[in-house]
């Protein structure tokens, strides 16, 4: 192999390395943001179960407050018959009468409301029973969520101490001009660094190598840059060959 080839060959091995490291570090990126997506719900359902306590705890007191006050008027209702014996004429009599009439009106009119009041504590109970067993289920999840990511996060440093030590062995047989041309183009352009060229089209940028620099990199002497993107780029078909007999081997086993 030409020591053109060569050095193609090593800075696409680091790229495989950085693209990797990229593609990791992106993953731990977003693995925390879905958990905390999952705490954000996990917070909502927590509000929501609050209003409905709030909603009870309401809907209790008014319970209690007809409660004492249909107890109380009972009681005075009981009173007001024994003591309708005692009415010295007609006119006290049906004044009596009158007055029982109306707190027995309000009664049943506060059962009324108590009833509503029943039914809508039944719906609160309800609703409380199904956050109280979705919160059940988010907890757990997010005990899962966060454990797992934990273990990934391990996971993916450790990976990334190999991926260093990889990327230094990788640079390490890359001449030190085209190293410093590669991590040149690494800090000022999204990766990939060094891209293919197949069909005549650079594969970072995906707009056709000019006729003379593809007949330059044609003939595989130099390292080149796309003239519009500014990446390295090789032949694909300098390595077709290669790479069609690793195909064949996958494709047999
Ligand atoms: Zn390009």
């Amino acid at each position: 192999m030409s020591l053109y080839l060569k050095q193609i060959e090593q800075l696409v091995a680091l790229q495989r390395v950085d693209s990797e490291i990229i593609a990791i570090k992106k993953g731990m990126e977003a693995a925390p943001k879905e958990v905390d997506v999952l705490r954000d719900e996990f917070a909502k359902l927590q509000a929501a179960k609050a209003q409905i306590e709030e909603k009870m705890h309401y809907l209790l007191e008014q319970a209690k407050r007809l409660d004492g006050e249909i107890t109380d008027d009972s009681l005075k209702i009981k009173k007001s018959k024994n003591k309708l014996m005692m009415a010295s004429n007609t006119k006290e009599y049906h004044a009596m009468m009158r007055e029982m009439d109306n707190m027995e009106k309000l009664n049943r009119m506060r059962e009324e409301e108590r009833s509503t009041l029943e039914e809508e504590l039944i719906r609160q109970r309800t609703a409380q029973t199904a956050i109280n067993e979705e919160l059940q289920k988010f907890e757990s999840l997010l005990e899962e969520k966060s454990n797992s990511l934990q273990a990934r996060t391990e996971e993916a440093q450790l990976r990334l101490g190999h991926l260093g030590s990889e990327r230094k062995a990788a640079g390490g047989s890359v001449p030190p001009p085209v190293l410093s041309r590669y991590e040149f183009i690494r800090s000022r352009l999204a990766a990939p660094v060094i891209v293919p060229v197949t069909a005549g089209i650079c594969s970072g940028c995906h707009i056709s190598i000019p006729p003379q620099s593809f007949i330059e990199l044609q003939k595989g002497t130099q390292i080149l840059s796309c003239p519009n993107c500014q990446r390295l780029i090789y032949w694909c078909e300098h390595f077709q060959t290669e790479e069609a007999a690793e195909d064949d081997g996958r494709n047999i086993s």
